[in-house]
């Protein structure tokens, strides 16, 4: 392959570094700060036709160079040829560090008291391990409030109302959901060996109110769901994670795209919509009836 051919044809410029190596700006730079990759950070191996990004980490196995070289979507090629565990660190340091830069912000809980009474069905043992708040004053007022926090860092609010009031969940605006998977602290610290993938956070808070183990990760929608999660998922070591839709078409249409991506690294298995109530949901669910559903999972393949 003449990568410099290609690099001509694409319009792209590279410098000159010792004997076979190049340099480029990297593919990725809409990861880097700012979106922009001012040092021209990705260094391609001609002879070996691979790449690597000092920046980002970013990296192009020979199958993803010739991928992108030759027009393919660089989103494609990225998670097949992602140099996995810089991406890992850098996500870590990301959840550190990003919420208390300067114009950024550090989020603070809202004013209230624990959840003190049952909700939904949920004790309020579980609200109190949770930490989640009966706000009582202010822009989160008649809202039950769950912080999130990631690695340690406390990295946002997700305000759920508790009466008719719109939106259903206020978050901070600088906050970024696509990044959360909830209670993901707590399902690391407790070392859960696999993860029931779902989309409401009452889905997840009440699974772990029934269970008694907090596997359920709440995503926060199917708009919600990003590279990210795959990655936290990942890190998280687990023998497999089980994909719990809702039983409607938005549940069943996220369930078509988040499996499959899932599957390419992990080992995924679903509940099939078809035995699910319509209606009432994992938010509703008791014990046996989580249990015999789990039970019946099937594998995605
Ligand atoms: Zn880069």
């Amino acid at each position: 392959m003449n990568i410099l051919a290609l690099l001509d044809e694409k319009g792209i410029r590279y410098v000159q570094k010792t004997g076979d190596e190049i340099a480029i700006i990297c593919p990725n730079q809409a990861t880097h700060s700012d979106g922009v990759d001012s040092n021209a950070s990705f260094n391609i191996n001609l002879s070996k036709e691979v790449g690597h990004c000092f920046a980002c980490g970013f990296s192009l196995s020979q199958v993803g160079m010739t991928t992108w070289l030759l027009g393919g979507k660089i989103d494609d090629v990225q998670m097949q040829s992602i140099s996995l565990r810089s991406r890992l660190k850098r996500i870590k340091e990301q959840d550190a560090t990003i919420y208390t830069k300067d114009g950024v912000g550090c989020f603070v809980m809202p004013p209230g008291e624990i959840y003190p009474e049952e909700y939904r069905g949920i004790s309020p043992a579980t609200f109190k391990m949770l930490e989640a708040i009966k706000c009582t004053a202010g822009r989160y007022e008649n809202r039950i409030c769950f912080s999130i926090t990631q690695h340690g860092a406390f990295i946002g609010v997700d305000g759920r109302a508790l009466g008719d009031d719109k939106p259903k969940y206020l978050r901070p605006s600088k906050c970024n959901a696509k990044e959360w998977l909830y209670p993901f602290d707590l399902a690391k610290a407790r070392k859960v060996r696999r993860a029931i993938l779902c989309e409401g956070i009452f889905h997840a808070v009440n699974y772990l109110d029934k269970m008694g183990e907090p596997e359920a990760l709440c995503y926060f929608g199917s708009n919600n769901w990003s590279e990210h999660k795959t990655l936290l998922l990942l890190e998280m070591g687990l023998d497999h994670v089980v994909f719990w839709p809702d039983n409607d078409a938005a549940g069943i249409k996220a369930m078509d795209e988040i499996c499959p991506t899932l599957r390419q690294w992990m080992d995924v298995y679903f509940i099939p919509p078809a035995i699910l109530p319509e209606g009432p949901d994992l938010a509703d669910f008791s014990k046996d009836e989580i249990e015999g559903f789990l039970n019946r999972k099937k594998r995605w393949k």
